[in-house]
């Protein structure tokens, strides 16, 4: 067996140690005679499972005490019509929602909101491809939305914010909605800026399944009437996150990933190592005019790096000989184009260091 170093955006790159335990207490968990996904949710077995991974979470990115922890269902794109639902109820009709499209996500999230709530669009960078977040001074909020969306990593065009932007001062205090599917943990955070943090495991924590809700207390209890009730964040919360069947094995996957970010030294020696391998390859990149990063380098994500050749005919042969070296997953998004790699927290600095050597053996081959 040899494990290929993963690119892909997701579903991604795994922790090899955590897959080495899964697959040792795949029959018999600690045991219990049973696999993890075998178990009842409401057991003690599992219970225990779903409590440890709660609190390392909370550990993990200093949760405070008013903000709940919800494991649910749905995915991102789930989440997109979730957090209206649950959010425009506070207003009264009809609601605005401002958005910040910073690229495809948000776009995608904006979309999705216009069945729930008018939408605002208080600033843009379509109009530049999406390499750059618009500067906070341009942002046109209203003055008094529902909430506020941005998406703080966009997978897809690699932008990253840096700092949870102030919007309370400008709305009366709205809410601040992230969507931090593909880099949450990778970074440290101040959660207590924000009134609700989502995110799809899949991108740089565990199994596709399970999507994490992080959200402040007071903004719960306000869903729609029509939001269905395993949706319902209130509802959630109470039962913690057992109203219904959660997923299960995504969740004790989860909570591997959990305890083998604090045996890494917690999200900020995580950082570290992601800002130094961010490094190693925006670095190579700016050093060379054979490949080309289109992002504003201020904005950069330190998860997800869009790349393109020069000559755009190599393309093929570039995918080729980087298959062959076993660096797997590098195409680009369709909608953008060229290379895409991610380097989520399981991605070793070896792992980029690899690419790096094969993309200059590759200028020097074909340049
Ligand atoms: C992948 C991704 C999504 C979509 O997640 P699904 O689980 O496929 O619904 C949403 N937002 C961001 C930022 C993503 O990276």
């Amino acid at each position: 067996m040899t494990r290929a170093y993963n690119f892909s955006a997701g579903p991604a790159v795994m922790p090899e140690e955590v897959l080495e335990q899964a697959a040792a207490e795949m029959l018999d968990w600690h045991g219990s005679g049973m696999s993890v996904m075998e178990m009842s949710h409401r057991g003690r077995e599992f219970t225990s499972i779903i409590d440890t991974a709660r609190a390392d979470l909370r550990a993990l990115l200093a949760v405070p005490p008013e903000y709940k922890i919800l494991f649910l269902q749905g995915g991102g794109l789930g989440e997109n019509a979730i957090v209206p639902m649950n959010l425009v109820g506070r207003k009264s009709k009809p609601a605005t929602i401002d958005f910040i499209q910073t690229g495809s996500w948000s776009v995608k999230s904006s979309a999705e909101a216009r069945k729930y709530a008018n939408v605002h669009i208080a600033a843009s960078a379509a109009g530049g491809k999406f390499t750059h977040i618009p500067e906070r001074s341009t942002w046109k909020l209203s003055a008094d939305p529902a909430y506020v969306h941005v998406c703080t990593n966009e997978t897809i065009d690699g932008i990253e914010f840096g700092d949870a932007p102030d919007v309370a001062a400008d709305t009366g205090g709205a809410p601040l909605v992230a969507d931090m599917s593909s880099h949450i943990l990778s970074r440290a955070i101040d959660v207590s800026r924000y009134g609700v943090i989502f995110g799809g495991a899949q991108k740089n924590i565990g199994p596709a399944g399970l999507t994490m809700v992080i959200v402040r207390e007071d903004l719960l209890g306000h869903a729609l009437p029509i939001c269905p009730s395993a949706f319902n964040w209130k509802i959630v919360a109470d039962n913690d996150s057992m109203f219904n069947t959660p997923p299960t094995y995504a969740i004790y996957i989860a909570g591997l990933v959990f305890q083998w970010l604090k045996r890494q030294g917690g999200v900020a020696a995580m950082e570290q190592r992601n800002i130094a391998k961010a490094a190693l390859l925006y670095d190579y990149l700016d050093a060379t005019d054979f490949y080309e990063s289109r992002v504003d380098p201020k904005v950069r994500s330190r998860m997800n790096v869009p790349f393109f050749l020069a000559d755009e005919t190599l393309n093929d042969a570039f995918l080729n000989g980087a298959k062959e070296r076993r660096l797997l997953q590098l195409k680009g998004h369709k909608s953008v184009g060229g290379m895409r790699a991610s380097l989520y927290n399981a991605m070793p600095l070896a792992g980029v260091a690899a690419l790096v050597d094969y993309m200059r053996e590759f200028e020097r081959t074909r340049g």
